[in-house]
């Protein structure tokens, strides 16, 4: 995959995207696993990258009309605050998308908070019959935050970054016309505070395919053990899934409880970060769920202190106190349910 480096002129469109979601319990005639959710408003700020700066260059915003959840999910009315009713002065998504694609543009790169935008727009594109293949390159925004603002990778919200560069809270946040704004402004200021070949370099390395899968996982077959089950799928972590080269191994695999973390490197295609979990299933039985995916500059954070962690207690982990036990119980639980 050929890294685009970033140089005068390139247009930058920070996007962001509200979706109505499926009413828990309520039937509808589609299946809901194709329309996780349905987008109802398109925001976005054109930049134009000049002479090291991002200068601002208009505005795009568009409320949507559902077809099909026509109702606000509960959490979606109370993040948003919008009502039933002004979901019906929305324009349909096929208008909104294409007054959108013309505001881009042909060589414009996307720029979101997260990865899960570009992902829900394919999602809502391949629903309505359209071309899901969005003409665009992305860079996610979050890592870039992340990496120049000394935040170890942690994943930090929009509101946190604006706090951060002292950016002054003239919108409501949740909107996706205010929330592409706040990004936009964060964006701009990681440019304005850095050193110029410094964040050039990082924002290139960062620009990706939206297209493209970056995320692949495998199942192994149930065992008695948990070791036979590890190497049922550790052949999985030895190519690159894109191009098939023999990875280099940047981190080697080490096991903290019950998961198996590694840095892989491919010659053309850059690093992975993988991850092995064990499980058990109803039976009893071990299999190893693995992960493996285009390392983001969190993931490379993720693996230094894991292996720092490991480094120093081994393969059980630092040993985590009761009240922390039950938060981490909880986080997995959400973790898997992804
Ligand atoms: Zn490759």
């Amino acid at each position: 995959m050929a890294r685009r480096k970033i140089c005068d002129g390139d247009v930058f469109i920070v996007f962001d995207l509200e979706w109505n979601q499926p009413i828990p319990g309520k039937e509808y005639n589609i299946d809901v696993s194709s329309l996780t959710g349905e987008i109802i408003e398109i925001g976005a700020v054109k930049l134009i990258y000049t002479g090291g700066r991002l200068i601002p260059h208009g505005e795009f915003s568009r409320d949507i009309r559902p077809k099909v959840y026509r109702k606000l999910h509960f959490h979606v009315k109370k993040v948003t605050h919008k009502s039933n009713a002004d979901l019906l002065n929305g324009v349909p998504f096929e208008e909104a998308y294409t007054d959108f694609a013309e505001f881009c543009g042909e060589d414009a790169v996307l720029a979101g908070w997260g990865n899960s935008d570009t992902d829900m727009l394919k999602m809502n594109l391949a629903f309505l019959g359209m071309d899901d293949k969005l003409p665009w390159k992305f860079i996610d925004v979050q890592p870039l935050f992340s990496l120049f603002a000394g935040q170890d990778g942690k994943q930090r919200s929009v509101e946190f970054a604006v706090d951060y560069y002292d950016i002054p809270k003239e919108e409501v946040f949740h909107s996706a016309t205010a929330d592409a704004k706040y990004t936009a402004r964060i964006m701009q200021s990681i440019f304005e505070r850095s050193a110029q070949d410094k964040v050039e370099d990082a924002a290139s390395d960062q620009i990706i395919d939206c297209n493209i899968k970056r995320e692949y996982s495998h199942t192994g077959a149930p065992c008695r053990t948990q070791a036979q089950a590890l190497s049922l799928v550790s052949g999985f972590n030895s190519k690159c899934p894109f191009c098939g080269r023999k990875f280099n191994v940047k981190t080697p695999l080490f096991r903290i409880r019950k998961s198996s973390y590694g840095l892989f490197e491919c010659p053309n295609d850059g690093d992975f970060f993988g991850r092995t979990r064990v499980k058990k299933n109803g039976e009893g039985l071990y299999y190893a769920a693995a992960v493996l995916r285009l390392a983001n500059q969190n993931d490379i954070f993720l693996i230094e202190s894991k292996k720092a962690e490991f480094d120093r207690f081994g393969t059980s982990g630092r040993p985590v106190e009761k009240s922390e036990q039950i938060i981490n119980k909880k986080c997995q639980k959400d973790d898997n349910s992804y």
